[in-house]
C-alpha cells in the first residue's frame, strides 16, 4: 500500500469513528488532519477557570493521547509534536516528559488566560503569529485538543463526552457523559446544585452560553458550570443588546483599557475594541472603525476583565461583525509586518487575578477525574453537534441499538461527522435528535 493510502485509510477511520474537535468548534478531526505541516501541537492549556477536564485527562489517558498524537503526526508528515501544558502542573508535566517518545516535547504554558486560544498557543509554542483570520497552518502547524487525540487513540466511535461539572455543585467532578444525557442528570451526578435558585453556564465562564438542564450533553460541551441566579455572571450572560448597547453609548470613556488588555491586539492583530465603542457612541455601528472587529476571537477579556466600567466591548464587536464583513473590511497587510506588542507577556491576565475578579474564588476549584458508568433511562443525541451540515439519520422508531451503533451520517462529500448510539436501548423519535429508550 502507498503511503497516501494508509493516510486516507487512517482518515477515513476517523471520519468513521465520527471525531470531532473536543474542544468547543466540533470541526471534523479528519478534515483536520488531512494537511501537511511539519508540527503537531497539543492543546492542554485549558484556561477556562474552574474546569479541570483536560488536565485530568493528560494525567489518567496519557498513554491513548500520546498514540493519538503519534497518529495526527504521521497523518501530517509532522516531525515534531508538542503538548502545551500550564507550568503550575508540574506533576503531569514530569509524567508526560517521561513517557513522550523521541520526536514528541512538553512545552510548559503560563498559567494565564486565553492561554488556550490557538493563535496564542501556536505564538507562545513557535514565536509566529497566525496572521488576521487565518488557520494554524498557515505558519506551519496543527492544534490538536487533548479529547480529541484521546478519541483517536481509543479507536472506538464517540459515544461520550468527558466534562468538568464545577461551581455551586456538592461535588465537583470530571465525568464521562453517554452523549445525549441531560446537562440536569449530569449536575446531580456531580452531588446537585448547592444553590437553591441557579443558572447554568456551558462550555466554562469566559466563553460560555447560558444552558438549561433539560438540554443534551455533545460531543464537545467541555464544562457545566453552575451558579446561584444572583451571581454577577449571571446578570453579564443575561444582559440584553439594548442594554449593553445604551449603557456603552453613554458610559464609555475611551480609556482605551480593553484594547490594552486586548489578547489579539498585544499578538499585533489590527482588533482595538475601544474604537468599536467609539464607533457605537457617535456613529451607531456604521463607521470603519469597525474593521478590526472581525479579529476578535471573543475571548470576552475586555467585558469581563478590563473594562472599569463593566461595559461590554467585546458584544460590540460581537454586533459589528456582520456589518464589517458586510462592508468587506478585510485585514490586507502583510504577515510580515504583524509585530507583536513589547509589553504582551507583562500583560497576560493569570487565571487566579480572573477568578477573583469574577467573584469566582468561593467555589472549590477541583475536578478530579471519576468515570463511573452513568446509565440515563434516555438519551437525546442531536444530529447536529459538529461544524458543518446536520448528519442524516440511518435509525427509524422502534429500532434497537448498542452502543457505538451508528446513528447517522453526512451526506456523500457534505462536512459532518457521524453520530453514533451512547446507550442500549429502543429509537423512540428521530428528528432534530435521535431519542433512544435504555
Ligand atoms: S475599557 Fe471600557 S470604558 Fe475604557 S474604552 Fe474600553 S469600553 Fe470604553
Ligand atoms: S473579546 Fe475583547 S479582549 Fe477578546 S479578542 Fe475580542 S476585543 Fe479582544
Amino acid at each position: 500500500m502507498e503511503t497516501s493510502d494508509v493516510t486516507a485509510s487512517v482518515l477515513d477511520r476517523i471520519a468513521e469513528l465520527g471525531i470531532v474537535g473536543a474542544g468547543g468548534a466540533g470541526f471534523p478531526t479528519a478534515v483536520k488532519l488531512n494537511a501537511r505541516v511539519p508540527l503537531v501541537i497539543v492543546n492542554g492549556a485549558e484556561c477556562e477557570p474552574l474546569l479541570h477536564k483536560d488536565k485530568e485527562l493528560m494525567h489518567h489517558h496519557a498513554g491513548a493521547m500520546l498514540s493519538g498524537l503519534r497518529a495526527a503526526m504521521e497523518l501530517t508528515g509532522a516531525a515534531e509534536g508538542v503538548i502545551g501544558v500550564k507550568n503550575k502542573y508540574k506533576d503531569i508535566i514530569a509524567e508526560l516528559g517521561a513517557q513522550a517518545p523521541a520526536g514528541i516535547r512538553v512545552f510548559p504554558l503560563s498559567d494565564s488566560y486565553p492561554a488556550g486560544d490557538e493563535f496564542i498557543l501556536v505564538h507562545d509554542v513557535t514565536g509566529k503569529v497566525i496572521p488576521p483570520g487565518g488557520l494554524p497552518k498557515d505558519v506551519g502547524a496543527v492544534v490538536a485538543n487533548v479529547e480529541t487525540l484521546i478519541n483517536i487513540g481509543n479507536d472506538r466511535p464517540v459515544t461520550h463526552k468527558y466534562l468538568t461539572v464545577a461551581g455551586a455543585v456538592a461535588n465537583p467532578v470530571t465525568l464521562r457523559v453517554p452523549v445525549g444525557m441531560s446537562v440536569g442528570e449530569v449536575i446531580a451526578a456531580a452531588g446537585g446544585a448547592t444553590a437553591a435558585q441557579f443558572e447554568i453556564l456551558l462550555g466554562g465562564v469566559m466563553m460560555a452560553r447560558l444552558g438549561r438542564t433539560d438540554e443534551p450533553v455533545t460531543k464537545t460541551t467541555g464544562g457545566i458550570v453552575v451558579l446561584p441566579f444572583d451571581h454577577p455572571l449571571v446578570a453579564r450572560y443575561k444582559g440584553t443588546w439594548k442594554h449593553i448597547e445604551r449603557i456603552g453609548r453613554s458610559a464609555c470613556d475611551q480609556c482605551r483599557f480593553c484594547t490594552e488588555m486586548c489578547p489579539r491586539f498585544l499578538l499585533g492583530h489590527p482588533i482595538e475594541p475601544h474604537r468599536a465603542m467609539q464607533a457605537l457612541g457617535f456613529t451607531g455601528l456604521k463607521d470603519a472603525m469597525l474593521a478590526g472587529t472581525l479579529y476578535c476571537c471573543e475571548c470576552n477579556l475586555c467585558s469581563m476583565f478590563a473594562c472599569p466600567e463593566d461595559l461590554d466591548p467585546k458584544n460590540v464587536c460581537v454586533q459589528a461583525k456582520p456589518l464589517a464583513r458586510e462592508k468587506k473590511l478585510f485585514w490586507v497587510g502583510k504577515p510580515e509586518d504583524i509585530t507583536p506588542h513589547p509589553l504582551g507577556e507583562a500583560r497576560r491576565i493569570p487565571t487566579r487575578r480572573l477568578k477573583l475578579k469574577l467573584g469566582l474564588d468561593q467555589f472549590n476549584d477541583v475536578g478530579p477525574l471519576d468515570e463511573r458508568a452513568l446509565t440515563p433511562a434516555r438519551v437525546v443525541v442531536p444530529l447536529k453537534q459538529h461544524a458543518g451540515a446536520p448528519a442524516a439519520a440511518v435509525v427509524s422508531p422502534g429500532d434497537r441499538v448498542r452502543v457505538g451503533d451508528l446513528l447517522a451520517a453526512p451526506a456523500q462529500g457534505a462536512l459532518g461527522a457521524r453520530i453514533h448510539s451512547s446507550i442500549d436501548g429502543v429509537v423512540r423519535s428521530v428528528d432534530g435528535s435521535v431519542v433512544i429508550e435504555a
